[in-house]
């Protein structure tokens, strides 16, 4: 990894905080920090560690729910900086085989397996770990560390952090999404928008269908419909950076009707788009508005209420498009070394945080094909790469370099 060749430690100087920072990995991982639990004795656990680095922590609850946001500020109180930002929650090990103990990392070699160790703890140990080498007078412009909360279902703890910031007029000058790429840097990457459409007909006895409206035939009406839109999408000039290089619809479930001799009285589809651009979104939400309120006329009866097709947003997550002049991607380029960025096909906060306004790529420890596995593990060597990364990264944010090993 062209990281290696980094001036300021070599991977050698790296190994006593490398097993800093898979201690702290093992205390991450010991905290079961699935999405639909509460998140905040993690939380609690990391702000604990920050504050005794002397940093600024501020803990921001969730709207409605029992997680936090931590905002963490080391240096100077200005404007600028640098952003590392993670997610602590992680995906549910239900249903998966795993001959290993998902929340207690288990070290085998060169693998360190548990869940969450390579989606997202292992970029956050090495930040918590590289941290605890600043120097903290020496930093001309702040590090801010962010731990988000509910990444895995729909980016909710990164859109609330955005807004806090926006709120405090907090301006940072790039944000790093530590997500596994294998230190490439992503500077694109798919939206990703779910619905969910449901269709309400009447009910009436299959012998009497001319009293009835059939909401499973809307539906059907309704999938086509969308297939005709994605098929509308790959006119666009594709994009060679993901594997499928247009703008995708897919239509997920479909669940209608009761029995086969009634009319089926309602029919709910869950479908999701996945943009390269924003203006996808809208262009594709339009027209299919358009239409749906033409498949009501045409199937609306004489004398009868008309069917119903109401649509929702559940989430939307939006996709990654950075500047390439933007502080974020040179900085993030010159700590890895790399001189190109790259695109990914799944979705991360970074999209959020670049529609707030602040400049943002992903990058970080770890190959997406271990994320959400069972038996998920991440490599020492990553961790390592990982933290020579953050050591440069903080030094090309303004900061003078410092000695990792010198604390
Ligand atoms: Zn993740």
């Amino acid at each position: 990894m062209t990281i290696a060749n980094a001036t300021a430690s070599s991977a050698s100087d790296m190994s006593p905080l490398v097993e800093t920072a898979i201690e702290i990995l093992a205390d991450l991982v010991s905290f079961d920090t699935v999405s639909s639990k509460s998140n905040v004795d993690a939380i609690a656990f990391i702000e604990a560690y920050f504050k005794r680095l002397g940093a600024t922590t501020v803990r921001i609850p969730a709207k409605g729910q029992e997680k936090e946001n931590l905002w963490v500020t080391i240096g100077p109180g200005r404007q600028g900086g640098l952003v590392l930002s993670g997610h602590i929650d992680v995906v549910p090990v239900d249903g998966q085989e795993w001959t290993r103990p998902p929340f207690k990392l288990t070290r085998e070699g060169e693998r360190l397996y548990g869940r969450g160790t390579t989606d997202m703890k292992g970029f956050l140990a090495c930040v918590m770990a590289v941290c605890g080498h600043i120097h903290a007078a020496q930093l001309s412009v702040p590090v801010h560390v962010a731990v988000t909360f509910d990444e895995e279902v729909g980016h909710i703890g990164a859109f609330e952090l955005a807004a806090f910031l926006k709120g405090q007029g907090i301006e940072p000058a790039a944000f790093i999404v530590g997500e596994p790429t294998r230190h490439l840097v992503v500077d694109r990457h798919k939206g990703s928008v779910g619905f969910t459409t449901e269709i309400v007909g009447r009910e009436a006895h299959s012998s009497q269908v001319h009293l009835g409206i059939n909401a499973i035939d809307i539906a059907a009406e309704v999938v086509s419909l969308l297939n005709e839109l994605h098929i509308v999408q790959r006119d666009v000039l594709a994009d060679d950076a993901y594997p499928y290089p247009y703008p995708s619809i897919n239509v997920g479930t479909i669940r209608g009707g009761h029995v086969r001799n009634i009319v089926a009285p309602g029919c709910t589809l869950e479908w999701e788009m996945r943009p390269i651009l924003p203006k996808q979104l809208s262009a594709m939400r339009r027209e299919f508005d358009e239409r749906v309120a033409k498949i009501i006329s045409r199937r609306s009866k004489k004398g009868m209420d008309a069917p119903e097709i109401r649509t929702r947003c559940l989430w939307d997550a939006p996709p990654l498009l950075s500047d390439p002049a933007s502080q974020a991607t040179s900085i993030a380029l010159q700590a890895t070394g790399h001189n190109q960025t790259s695109g990914v096909s799944y979705g991360t906060e970074a999209g959020v945080y670049q529609q707030a306004g602040f400049p943002t790529v992903v990058c970080g420890p770890g190959d997406i094909a271990q994320a959400h596995t069972a038996d998920e593990w991440i490599s020492v060597k990553e961790l390592e790469t990982c933290l020579l990364f953050l050591e440069r990264l903080i030094a090309k944010a303004g900061n003078p370099l410092f000695d990792v090993n010198g604390g």
